[in-house]
């Protein structure tokens, strides 16, 4: 009874706005039934009461619980609420597809489909918010962006944190920040003077710890011991989930080839289960899901006509919006969902339906070499924790099972938890966004967890090596300049180097960049002999010996002097399209950042090709002056060795250099794999004496 009342008493108001279409006023009212069976539902008023006495709650629930699509609602029409809230998230995918789903749910325009949009989002390249977004969905990236131009966060009322528990370096960086700012706010020594509400959400996390963590900025302040402060100023909120029973199967052997052994247990799971129930495989990335979304598809066309249907949908961050959205859709009738899926869908995405998981035990984490002073995405043994989380997606709505594709004892010696990113990479961009917020004082910046020494000192480095730092360790103008641009450091340096009056070529280095900073691949991965002759030839007008840099350029000054048919001109070179339209969009988007940093007049910006004969020499030196550390020089035996710590590294197979009879003396390249040996991708042919001018100007030596 008491639950039905709170049911009446809480849904939200019916709108008399009669500018908002009907079809989303449909849209809406269907929504409330299922948003009122979500478990943080019935916390609607306590997590409103709490906000009104205390500034900061920690709320922790299970994933699925309700906590990012629920919260911003619950406090919308708060009295404190006169502007916009900020809700965090780990990922782009993430952020838009929630934002999509708030704004159906409040029966509002979403993003950019109409000023009167409620619901908005902010990811890199990529900005949907408009004059009436009230509730804004954007990565951690983005917020830490905004901070830099506005430290006071005043277009806000409550910042929200999402995805605690991911523990990426940028929400560790956040929760410094707001520490810092809250505390400020409390003791009247910033300039903010309304309050700033802060929700951190969390499916796991330890609370203690973050509640002693933000008391502990109280104390700071008031000289006071943290702990008995602490209530005073922070509220939580645990939320119930609901999990049903999941029962584990693990494999007798190791596997050698878990792509097989998931193919195996989908077709034995579909042949011996009834329907409903989806199946949930967690892979490690594109390349292994595209592998068996076409092995599942391939194995069901030899189906019996009478079985159920297989719906393989692949699932991973680069997947274009509509695709991604296919997963939320009903299963069709007769059919069986299989999500093929990276670690996204571990906490930060909800797949409804699934009672079944199929789990290969592996995730791609971003790992700092510092052997090789390079990051790379490495497949490394998921936590306990996190095969608990993947598990535990089988039980949301009825009991399930979950098939781990790796043995009992392997199990037990996975780690208890995975460990902060902020333990284990590259710390420049941190460091950076760090120092141009004012926080010279790197070492005592309030960390949930402290990162190691080394890799804060190998940062500083970095960033004084680019010129970002003065030698006195503060930021630089130029590193000022490179942190206010959406793209890392070492890309930010040579835009900025692009730009010298004696350089002179930063449009051609900015669609170089373009093209580097999306995440399709430009020229499709061709499987077949036949073809791979001819993309070869098809693409032979593109291909520059320089290198990929400037076969980049080619291809993105080809494709934007294309006026007819750009969708044909792709087919015709074996390239995406999809990607093409990406490059066009984040070029757009950089010229227009360059030219708020007075990099490029306006009338360079309305130019739509760069230019008919770029200056090679000038790009490739550009490039130099940030990818100083990813160099290497020819060694007497034919391989590459790096010109900073002396390793092999060989030329990847998708480069125009590879296989190249006359090697080049040196290499830069933009990017770094590590497989079974080291790779060098994205690469071009530099001059030895280049090489040795910017290493002078870098390392002083
Ligand atoms: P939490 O943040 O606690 O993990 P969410 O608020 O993300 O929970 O999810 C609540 C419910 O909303 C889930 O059942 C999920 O399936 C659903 N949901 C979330 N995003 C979408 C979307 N884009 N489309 C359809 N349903 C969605």
């Amino acid at each position: 009874k008491q639950r039905k009342k709170n049911l009446e008493s809480r849904g939200p108001p019916p709108s008399r706005n009669s500018h908002v279409p009907p079809h989303l006023v449909k849209k809406r009212d269907e929504l409330l039934q299922t948003r009122q069976t979500l478990p943080i539902w019935p916390h609607a008023d306590p997590i409103r009461e709490r906000l009104r006495k205390n500034n900061i709650l920690v709320l922790t629930g299970e994933t699925g619980s309700g906590k990012s699509t629920q919260v911003p609602q619950f406090l919308i029409s708060e009295p404190w609420c006169t502007k916009t809230i900020a809700i965090t998230q780990p990922r782009r995918v993430a952020a838009i597809s929630l934002a999509r789903r708030v704004a159906e749910e409040m029966g509002s325009y979403f993003g950019n489909q109409s000023p009167a949009a409620k619901v908005g989002y902010s990811v890199r390249f990529d900005n949907a918010t408009g004059p009436s977004t009230k509730v804004k969905f954007l990565t951690e990236g983005m917020l830490l962006q905004e901070v830099l131009r506005d430290p006071d966060m005043n277009q806000y009322s409550a910042v929200v944190v999402d995805e605690v528990h991911e523990r990426s370096v940028n929400v560790d960086l956040i929760l410094g920040f707001l520490r810092n700012l809250v505390a400020e706010i409390e003791k009247g020594s910033s300039r903010r003077k309304q309050p700033l509400k802060v929700v951190i959400m969390s499916a796991t996390a330890d609370v203690e710890g973050l509640v002693n963590f933000f008391a502990e900025g109280f104390a700071k302040n008031s000289g006071q011991p943290a702990l008995p402060e602490a209530d005073k100023f922070i509220s939580k909120c645990f939320v119930e989930g609901r999990q049903y029973p999941v029962k584990t199967h693990y494999l007798p052997q190791p596997s050698m080839d878990w792509v097989e052994s998931a193919l195996k247990i989908i077709f034995q799971i579909h042949y011996k289960e009834p329907l409903p129930g989806d199946i949930l495989v967690f892979l490690t990335g594109q390349d292994k899901i595209e592998g068996l979304e076409k092995l599942v598809n391939d194995y069901a066309e030899g189906m019996d006509k009478e079985m159920p249907k297989l719906l393989a949908l692949p699932l991973f961050a680069a997947l274009p919006q509509q695709a991604q959205q296919r997963i939320f859709q009903p299963t069709p009738r007769h059919t069986r969902k299989v999500i093929l899926a990276t670690n996204i869908a571990e906490t930060s995405v909800t797949v409804p339906g699934v009672q079944f998981v199929i789990d290969c035990g592996k995730s791609k984490i971003k790992q700092f070499r510092s052997r090789l002073g390079l990051e790379s995405l490495l497949a490394k043994s998921v936590s306990k924790s996190a095969a608990i989380q993947r598990k535990g997606r089988a039980g949301r709505e009825a009991p399930g099972q979950c098939y781990r594709l790796y043995t009992e004892a392997d199990y037990k010696t996975l780690e208890e938890r995975t460990t902060p990113e902020i333990l284990r990479c590259d710390l420049v961009q941190a460091i950076l966004t760090m120092k141009a917020r004012g926080v010279n004082d790197v070492l005592n910046f309030p960390f949930l967890d402290k990162p190691p020494v080394e890799s804060l000192k190998e940062a500083l480095f970095q960033l004084l090596r680019l010129g970002a730092l003065k030698a006195d360790g503060t930021i630089s103008d130029m590193g000022l300049q490179m942190a206010k641009l959406p793209v890392t450091p070492k890309l930010g340096r040579i835009l900025l180097e692009a730009a010298r009056p004696e350089k002179d070529c930063l449009l051609d280095v900015i669609d170089i960049i373009s093209a580097l900073s999306t995440e399709d691949s430009i020229f499709f991965n061709v499987v077949t002999e036949e073809k791979k002759e001819a993309a070869e030839e098809a693409r032979r007008d593109l291909y520059r010996r320089e290198g990929d840099h400037l076969t980049f350029l080619a291809t993105v000054q080809q494709y934007a002097d294309e006026e007819t048919d750009r969708r044909a001109w792709c087919d015709r070179h074996f390239v995406s399209h999809r990607a093409m339209q990406n490059v066009m969009n984040i070029r757009k988007q950089l010229r227009q950042q360059c030219q708020s940093l007075k990099l490029l007049t306006p009338a360079d910006l309305s130019k739509e090709s760069s230019s008919s004969s770029p200056n090679t020499d000038a790009i490739l030196t550009s490039l130099l002056r940030g990818f100083v550390s990813n160099t290497a020089r020819l060694a007497p035996d034919g391989s590459y060795k790096t010109f900073v710590g002396n390793h092999t590294v060989s030329v990847h197979p998708s480069s125009v250099l590879h296989g190249r009879k006359v090697k080049s003396e040196a290499i830069v390249f933009s990017e770094f794999l590590y497989t079974n040996k080291a790779y060098a991708k994205k690469v071009s042919a530099v001059q030895m004496n280049w090489v040795e001018d910017v290493m002078k100007e870098a390392f002083g030596i």
